[in-house]
Formats: C-alpha cells, sequence, structure tokens
C-alpha cells in the first residue's frame, strides 16, 4: 500500500475540546457531528498514513461576537463551560498562544503513550524527521492553523518571534498566517461555507483584503529565515501577492528563499464557477497561483470537501456526495497546466469541523484514494502525489 502524508488535519482539536484520544478507534456516525473524530492512529495504521501535519487551532474570540452567534455562546458558556474555557479570550492578551501549547502537549501525551502500540512519534525538527522516517515511523508533526497564536495585543515584532522560536522548538513546521478573523499578522481571506456562514452570522465576503501588517511581513521573513512552512490558506489575495512579493525580493537580494504552500484547497477554475460569493472564489489559488507556487518548489495539498473541489456544498447528512472523482479532476487540471504531478499532494482537513465526504469519511479509507491515483495514472505519479512531494516540501522549507 503506497504511503501517505496528509499535510492538513485536525484531531489536535478534538483532543484539546473534548478530551477525545487518538489511539482509539472511532467511526463517526455524521459528517457534520462536531464531537466525531475522523483521524486517529489505528485508522492511519489501516490506510498507511505514515505522517499527519497535526493542526492546532485554539477556535478564535472573533466568533463569539458574530451577530448571530452572540446568545448561542452566552448559553454555551453556561452549559459546557468546560469546553468553552478552552476558545480564546478576548480579554487575556497572548491567550490563544498559552492555550496552543497545552493543545501541543495534549497530543505529545498520547503519541508518547501509544508509542509501543503504534510505532508512532512526534519530531521536532527535520533532521530527526529523516531519522523517524527511515526506521519506519509513524509520524505526528505539529502545524498551527492562525497568527492569532502567536500572540496578540503587542506591537513589537520581538513579542511574536520570541513565540514563533518556542513553537518551532516544539516541532511546529508550519503555520497558516490567517484564519477566520484579523490577527495582528495579517488579514482574512473567509473560509467558511456559504450555508455555515449564514447560520452563525459570519459575514459571506469576509476578506478585507487590508494584507499583511507590517508585523506580519517580518513573521513571512522570520519564517523564511528560520524554516517554518508558511501555508496561504485563509490569506487573502492581497496578502498572498505580498509574501509573493517579499519571496522575489529575498530571490534578488540572494536571500534564501523556502517554498510556500496551501495544505488543504481546491483550485478556483473548477470549484469557481459554481460559487456565489466572490471572496470564496478567491479564497482558492488558480493555476496562475499554482505554477507559482510550483515554481517555488511548494505544493498545493487537495482537501477532501467538496465545497472547495467542486464549489458545490454537500452537507446533507442523507445525501450520499463524494470526493474521489472531483480529487482526480483537480489533479488532471493542475497537471494540464504544470506538465508535472511535482505540486500536487493531499491536505484531507479531516477534523476541522468541515463538510466531510461520504467516501472519505475517517482517515481509515484514504488509501481509496492513493488506489485510485494509482489505477489512474500509475504507481510512480500516485508515490508522488500520496508522499513523495510532501517530503520534498518539508525537506526545502523546513529546518
Ligand atoms: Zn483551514
Amino acid at each position: 500500500m503506497i504511503p501517505i502524508i496528509d499535510l492538513h488535519c485536525h484531531p489536535a482539536i478534538k483532543v484539546y475540546m473534548f478530551n477525545k484520544d487518538i489511539r482509539h478507534i472511532h467511526h463517526p456516525w455524521s459528517d457534520v457531528y462536531p464531537f466525531g473524530m475522523h483521524v486517529d492512529l489505528p485508522g492511519m495504521k489501516e490506510s498507511n498514513v505514515r505522517v499527519i501535519l497535526c493542526s492546532h487551532y485554539i477556535p478564535e474570540a472573533g466568533f463569539t461576537r458574530l451577530h448571530k452567534s452572540e446568545w448561542l455562546f452566552k448559553i454555551l458558556r453556561w452549559v459546557l463551560h468546560g469546553i468553552m474555557k478552552r476558545w480564546e479570550s478576548y480579554n487575556n492578551p497572548d491567550d490563544a498562544y498559552s492555550k496552543v501549547l497545552q493543545s501541543i502537549d495534549k497530543i505529545n501525551h498520547q503519541v508518547a503513550a501509544g508509542s509501543e502500540q503504534f510505532n508512532v512519534v512526534n519530531v521536532t525538527n527535520i533532521a530527526e524527521f529523516k531519522i523517524a522516517w527511515k526506521l519506519g515511523k509513524t509520524i505526528v508533526l505539529h502545524t498551527l492553523e492562525g497568527s492569532h497564536q502567536l500572540g496578540s495585543h503587542s506591537n513589537y515584532l520581538e513579542h511574536y518571534t520570541t513565540h514563533l522560536k518556542i513553537l518551532k522548538n516544539k516541532g511546529v513546521c508550519s503555520i497558516t498566517l490567517a484564519h477566520f478573523f484579523e490577527n495582528s499578522v495579517c488579514d482574512t481571506g473567509g473560509g467558511i461555507p456559504p450555508s455555515t456562514a449564514h447560520k452563525i452570522g459570519y459575514p459571506e465576503n469576509a476578506c478585507t483584503e487590508k494584507g499583511l501588517t507590517s508585523i506580519g511581513a517580518d513573521v513571512v521573513h522570520w519564517c523564511q529565515d528560520n524554516g517554518m512552512i508558511i501555508d496561504l490558506v485563509h490569506s487573502s489575495v492581497t496578502t498572498r501577492t505580498q509574501v509573493y512579493e517579499i519571496l522575489e525580493k529575498r530571490q534578488n537580494e540572494g536571500k534564501i528563499v523556502r517554498p510556500v504552500s496551501f495544505t488543504h484547497t481546491g483550485i478556483r477554475e473548477l470549484a469557481g464557477p459554481n460559487m456565489k460569493i466572490d471572496c470564496d472564489r478567491y479564497y482558492l489559488p488558480d493555476l496562475d497561483e499554482i505554477e507559482k507556487i510550483s515554481k517555488y518548489k511548494g505544493v498545493v495539498g487537495l482537501i477532501l470537501m467538496n465545497y472547495w473541489l467542486i464549489g458545490i456544498e454537500e452537507d446533507d447528512p442523507g445525501k450520499i456526495d463524494n470526493a474521489i472523482p472531483y480529487i482526480l479532476q483537480s489533479i488532471d487540471l493542475i497537471y494540464k497546466r504544470l506538465l508535472h504531478y511535482d505540486s500536487i499532494a493531499i491536505g484531507t482537513d479531516l477534523d476541522g469541523f468541515t463538510q466531510v465526504p461520504d467516501d472519505l469519511g475517517h482517515i481509515r479509507l484514504l488509501s481509496k484514494i492513493s488506489s485510485a491515483i494509482q489505477e489512474k495514472l500509475g504507481t510512480e505519479i500516485a508515490e508522488k502525489i500520496c508522499y513523495k512531494n510532501a517530503l520534498g516540501l518539508l525537506q526545502h522549507a523546513w529546518d
């Protein structure tokens, strides 16, 4: 069975928020039930998922201020006090930063406890990673979704780089600069599908296009200098453009330039025509942008969520919706432009409260993707897409 590297999944959210255990077998009964666990170590073993980039996310305080949800959060604070105190708080500076350290510790604890049974390990740098990979270990890496977890309430760059250093020493290898709300580093490009956005009162066109803050530009340089992968998912077009300008400038100045990536995404040309919301269309990279990512040796991790793959929401638990055909279609489209398969990877976003497709509803089913790609394009190409391109990204962008 071809090994798989999942560039983006979220078991850490369920572990941190709901005390789930990645060592246990889970059978989530619906794609929209929030407590269901879609990534666990038994499932990874079954589908030969050798590496996950386990993304940590402390839910942003901004949610509690959305006009439709304020009342809901008042009730939740009362009824689910234990869970709600894990949410980011507005009042405490650096709250998300201190909480994300707890989230990392919780995963490390479970990985250590499962090390013998699942031959699993957490590594903190690329040298350790290479050794663990050669030894055939299953590897859990840490990543962050959203720079709100780097800190807040400070205008000094050192404030954020001090946290970055600590997080990097703990093994954080990648960060999405943006998430659902503006933070100290940049604006947001959005990323919530329309039906959910409507229910909670999240703005339809959330992308404010303010771009990077001056601290944000320095954080980009810090990641390039120190070897942390910049993930552009959730970033606005303005932020992305500024990041590419920084890379180009660094190249002209003879500085080190590392790949940047979209770890969990679809393609604008495929999904965009079905989307009614402009921000959602521009949230996705188009083929020109993917070409740029490829030029810097970055990759595009294809997501398991049909709204971002084809622009059609399929969140009805009573209806069967599959993603494999659209993953294959996305691969074809990228190949037609790039004429190679070296920049395509897999980033499931499982456990990120996504609309999970029925054919890939748990990580134990992921070998269906490797098999489908292998059947259509052959073993060599399937190996590239399923793990070799992701290995290249880690090697080039992470120190
Ligand atoms: Zn995301």
